[in-house]
């Protein structure tokens, strides 16, 4: 599962995260040399359309931000090193809303992503993507409610910020997941 790897997230971007551009080749590369190894390979994005207090121009950086990843633009499109990854689903998130955890994903379809692990029988996922400290985060957590066996791949997610972001691979090895790099 990897998770909101989106230009506005990378360097450049409008959020950007400082190890972004290196989590995409990384992710990128992981996928090409480990696909047989997965029944499945999906990507979220996050996916503004009028997400309310999301965007704010004075953002605090925890529950306001910069304007981001706006549906269909070159923000929000996945990095350029995902270009030549085939995924097997993608989930959107965020359209009228804050949406942080891939949980809160649909397909284009309109299935959520909960149904369609269901639907698929996936019972154990691994989980890498942007940012460690907020959507990772918020994706493993609810995986692990969700009652799914989760590995997080630390060495393949970016942090908005390396405090938190080590804070947040701490509490989800606490909730269960197994934290492990790549
Ligand atoms: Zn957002």
């Amino acid at each position: 599962m990897i998770v909101d790897v989106q230009n506005d997230f990378c360097p450049g971007g409008s959020l950007a995260t400082a190890r972004g551009d290196a989590v995409a080749a990384g992710i990128a590369e992981f996928i090409a040399t480990h696909r047989a190894d997965y029944d499945f390979v999906i990507s979220t994005q996050d996916w503004h359309i009028e997400p309310g207090s999301h965007f704010h121009p004075e953002p605090n950086f925890t529950s306001s931000w910069p304007v981001h990843c706006v549906a269909n633009s070159e923000g929000a499109s996945l990095h350029e090193a995902l270009e030549g990854t085939e995924f097997d689903e993608a989930f959107f998130k965020g359209q009228y809303t804050a949406a942080y955890s891939g949980f809160e994903g649909f397909t284009l379809d309109g299935i959520s992503f909960s149904n369609w692990l269901r639907n698929h029988d996936v019972e154990d996922i691994d989980v890498a993507g942007i940012a460690t400290d907020y959507c990772v985060r918020a994706t493993v957590l609810d995986g692990l409610k969700e009652g799914l066996k989760v590995r997080v791949l630390s060495d393949l997610c970016s942090p908005v910020d390396e405090k938190t972001g080590a804070a947040a691979l701490e509490e989800m090895a606490a909730a269960g997941a197994e934290v492990a790099a790549a």
